[in-house]
């Protein structure tokens, strides 16, 4: 028999981060919702205690670091089941406030691509630094292999040209992971991630976005000029193997992936609770022994919210248990990331309907998630795009191919 049920080991840290998340993260919610662009203050407390537990061997998976790939037992130094805990402690953080917990610092996303690529001398020059993901440009998104911004070797450096948009943490964190061609004519296999610390001569915040949810989130546009880094803060292999493509910086999503929809699922989860009681108040209840055809629409509407959430919940621990076993999991990072951010845009969007003007209204944070959940399809590769890469692995077709 197949057990669904998360490992009884990792229960520990599930009960810690939720306990975390409700009594520390949920009540900030509204406040930072309502200040945008103001610095979280109280997370660092937050951080200075995951930072705690991570040094004392305790916290693993306690935020979006630590999603190292290996394979159980192995000389890697890899725990077993790091992505698994990463996913389950960020679900119950998302179900807290994933605008805060985009806020955390040290658990960017930038972070998670240099536990995915870098070397062991890397990954402890870069312990402890809080590190955006800086991908995205004024002409290029979803095509990434369209990057603009180039880092030509000269001496001991690279120096980097270029401008970056919708940085997330882009102001806060303390170094941005920035992607960036060797050299232009030889297409995507010459795209590399660098780590450029803030401060950097050449490196500098633009601006900051107004958005419609994760509004805790800073999300900056920075700029290159003529920025010089180290050589040595190349992540991954700096030949271009056009053989290989995008493969080196590419693996850093089948990580990330998986957390965004871990994000997803605890966005929805809280959607779902809430929508729960708010029902029950109203004299609605689901009931579980009974066919939902013969049940009041509004809770035969919440039984369908529920199956499709297992859904996602189940693909995204299918994806970082792949990872955590040291398998390939492209498919199933864009198979769950996919299914969990449209579960999660439905599933609030739909809760805020079944709640009516209460769910619309500040009172609840309802019409909150319906708007931090949007997101969740968009960041990391879009609802079309991860719906056309697990085409491509189904049907065995390259990018050239399908797209
Ligand atoms: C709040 C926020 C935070 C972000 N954080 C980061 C970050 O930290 N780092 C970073 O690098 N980027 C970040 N991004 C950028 C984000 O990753 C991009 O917005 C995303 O990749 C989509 O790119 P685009 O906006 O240029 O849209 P486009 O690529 O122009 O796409 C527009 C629409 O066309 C669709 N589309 C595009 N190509 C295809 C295709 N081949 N087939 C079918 N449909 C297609 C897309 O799905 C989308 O619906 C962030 C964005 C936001 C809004």
């Amino acid at each position: 028999m197949i057990n669904l049920e998360p490992p009884g080991k990792l229960r520990f840290f599930i009960n810690q981060a939720h306990q975390v998340a409700a009594e520390f993260v949920r009540p900030l919610s509204r406040k930072y919702d309502l200040a945008e662009h103001t610095y979280p203050k109280e997370l660092d407390m937050l951080a200075s205690m995951v930072d705690g537990f991570n040094e004392s061997g305790r916290g693993q998976g306690a935020g979006a670091v630590g999603v190292r790939r290996g394979d159980n037992g192995d000389d890697t130094g890899v725990r077993n089941g790091t992505n698994l805990a990463s996913v389950l402690s960020i679900m119950e953080m998302s179900w807290g406030d994933v605008g805060l917990l985009l806020s955390m610092p040290r658990q960017g996303l930038g972070n998670s691509a240099i536990a995915s690529v870098a070397d062991d001398e890397q990954l402890e020059r870069f312990a402890g630094v809080w590190a955006g993901m800086a991908i995205t440009e004024p002409g290029c998104g979803s095509d990434s292999a369209a990057i603009q911004t180039t880092a030509v070797l000269d001496g001991d450096d690279y120096v980097i040209n270029g401008e970056k948009i919708f940085v997330t943490a882009g102001d806060r964190c303390d170094a941005v992971v920035v992607w960036a061609s060797l050299d232009r004519s030889k297409g995507r296999a010459a795209i590399k991630s660098f780590v450029v610390e803030k401060g950097t001569p050449g490196m500098r915040v633009e601006r900051l976005d107004r958005k419609l949810g994760i509004r805790a989130s800073d999300t900056a546009t920075i700029s290159f000029e003529d920025c010089r880094v180290p050589k040595a803060n190349l992540l991954g292999s700096p030949e271009i193997q056009s053989d290989q493509g995008f493969a080196g910086v590419m693996q850093t999503f089948d990580n990330t992936r998986p957390l965004v929809a871990a994000m997803a699922v605890g966005c929805a989860r809280a959607a779902l609770e809430t929508t729960r009681d708010l029902l029950h108040e109203a004299g609605v209840d689901a009931d579980y022994d009974r066919s939902p055809h013969v049940q009041a629409a509004a809770a035969a509407a919440y039984l369908a919210m529920e199956a499709d959430w297992e859904a996602a919940y189940l693909l995204t621990l299918q994806a970082a248990w792949m990872a955590d076993n040291g398998r390939p999991n492209s498919l199933q990072a864009s198979m769950a990331k996919a299914k969990a951010a449209r579960t999660a845009n439905d599933i609030t969007l739909r809760c805020v309907e079944l709640t009516g003007s209460v769910g619309y209204s500040e009172h609840e944070l309802l019409e909150k998630w319906a708007r931090d959940s949007k997101i969740l399809d968009i960041f990391e590769g879009t609802q079309q795009i991860q719906q056309l890469i697990v085409a491509r692995r189904l049907l065995a077709l390259t990018s050239a191919e399908l797209r």
